[in-house]
């Protein structure tokens, strides 16, 4: 190996960031240990989220310390700063970090690992920036799970039938793996809590999915994904397919098939769109607005720099002409070729191909409900369920981990789940600031 102190610079703490410091930090331990090679990780939390246990942690049946990995324990040999990139300069091969707190300033590096994953992708509809919220962090997940409780008990304390409709009222946009997954979770949840309130019976709650399309769950194929269709109209749920939001101003929502109505609630998971750090950098993208990357993983036309992830259009090697979906299944795997293609690169030996078919999906549903499509087996209900819950075990960072999240199933097979809404977390100082109201009006 080449003797210079080499700097790795990994841009993002999420699967593909994460996984690749992982396998670094076991690939190149002597050389970390001798200070011939360094590697940083950047990323704005201190923790990586394991996305597909969001809707769980929503619905309460995990809490949300065990649904995210923190990076400086799990890489004690890495460098953690927490802060953004926003801008890359790979010519110079120089970054510019943002701290959380603090002066920009410049980080030097020999290669980068562009791994800033995606954001939501929204549309300009009147209100929705008002009264949306996005599904993708473990903020959203649990501000949303303390909202629809609090409006259980917004329902229960009212007299007025309107702000009562208002708030039993869920609309959630999107029907891919984020918003069926949300969707089922929160109302298999609400459903549960209604026990607890005497004016609140479970047909008084409304649930709209509204979906562009014509099918839900496309990850699970056509034949599950009318399954699921199916599943969730018998629970009641109001599926709209080639149904668009036109407008939502104050929670007055309007759909393109001409209905009209109040909602408190709006969970927007219409799709991602790649991370905005790379129209700061001098790195190709492609008509996607995705980093362009190779089958090696690296950006087209830049030895030292490596994509993979939600961030990066990686061309399907088993599939000529399309191109890897954003997802875990092929983040985790991409991952892993990175890291071992960034050892080869250090080397001087010829990288490897990513090759991965996609093998199919599980969903949760609910509470002893899944679907899944998996080597082309299709399970429904429980043994999907079960299954979507082995699978999401087995790929959750850490034995630490895997043991909290075994222990927290377990002791839920014994007691209820627990409903409470800790909406005060979301306003921490408001008890304070109201004491020091009434001291200076006395
Ligand atoms: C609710 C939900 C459920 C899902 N369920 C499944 C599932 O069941 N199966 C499946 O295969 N996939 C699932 N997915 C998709 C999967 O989680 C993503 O495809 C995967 O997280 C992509 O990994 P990534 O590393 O590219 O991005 P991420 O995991 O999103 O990581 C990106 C990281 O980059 C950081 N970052 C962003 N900008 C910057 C910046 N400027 N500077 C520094 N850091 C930055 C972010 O903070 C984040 O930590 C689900 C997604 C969601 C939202």
């Amino acid at each position: 190996m080449n003797h210079d102190p080499k700097h790795i610079l990994i841009i993002g703490g999420g699967y593909v960031g994460l996984y690749t410091a992982l396998r670094l930090q076991r690939r190149l331990r002597g050389s970390l240990r001798n200070g011939s090679v360094r590697i940083t990780l950047v990323d704005p939390q201190s923790y990586m989220t394991y996305q597909p246990f969001l809707p769980e942690a929503a619905a309460g049946n995990l809490s949300p310390r065990h649904v995210v990995a923190p990076l400086r324990r799990v890489l004690p040999k890495v460098r953690i700063v927490n802060g953004r990139i926003t801008k890359l300069n790979h010519d110079g091969r120089t970054a510019t970090f943002e701290p959380n707190e603090g002066a920009a300033r410049e980080i030097g590096y020999d290669i980068v690992v562009m791994a800033a994953g995606s954001i939501s992708r929204t549309l300009p509809i009147p209100g929705l920036t008002d009264i949306g919220i996005g599904f993708k962090t473990i903020g959203e997940a649990i501000g949303l799970r303390n909202r629809v409780l609090s409006q259980l008990d917004v329902a229960e304390s009212t007299e007025d039938e309107e702000i009562r409709r208002k708030a039993l009222t869920f609309v959630v946009v999107g029907a891919g793996f984020a918003g069926v997954e949300a969707l089922a979770e929160l109302e298999d949840m609400a459903k549960d809590s209604t026990r607890y309130y005497r004016n609140i019976a479970p047909e008084d709650l409304r649930w709209v999915l509204v979906e562009a399309t014509d099918r839900v769950l496309p990850e699970v194929g056509p034949e599950m994904g009318r399954w699921t269709l199916g599943e969730l109209r018998g629970r009641g749920i109001d599926v709209r397919l080639g149904t668009r939001l036109e407008s939502c101003v104050n929670g007055h929502v309007v759909l393109s098939d001409g209905d009209t109505f109040e909602a408190d609630t709006l969970v927007w998971t219409a799709g991602v769109k790649p991370s905005p750090v790379i129209n700061a950098t001098d790195l190709p993208v492609d008509e996607r607005g995705r980093v362009k990357a190779t089958t090696r993983l690296t950006v087209a036309g830049h030895p030292d720099a490596f994509t993979a992830g939600d961030i990066a259009g990686v061309p399907d090697v088993t599939n000529p002409g399309q191109y890897c979906a954003p997802n875990a299944q092929h983040a985790v795997r991409q991952a892993k070729v990175l890291a071992d293609n960034i050892v080869r690169r250090l080397r001087g030996e010829e990288l490897l191909e990513y090759r991965h078919k996609y093998v199919g999906s599980v969903a949760g549903l609910g509470l002893h409900e899944g679907v899944a499509n998996v080597y082309g087996i299709k399970l429904r209900g429980l043994p999907a369920w079960f299954m979507h819950r082995t699978y999401h075990l087995s790929r959750v960072p850490t034995l630490n981990r895997k043991v909290r999240v075994v222990v927290e199933w377990t002791l839920a097979l014994f007691f209820k789940r627990e409903t409470i809404s800790l909406g005060e977390i979301h306003r921490p100082r408001d008890e304070f600031r109201a004491a020091v109201a009434a001291d200076r009006r006395r």
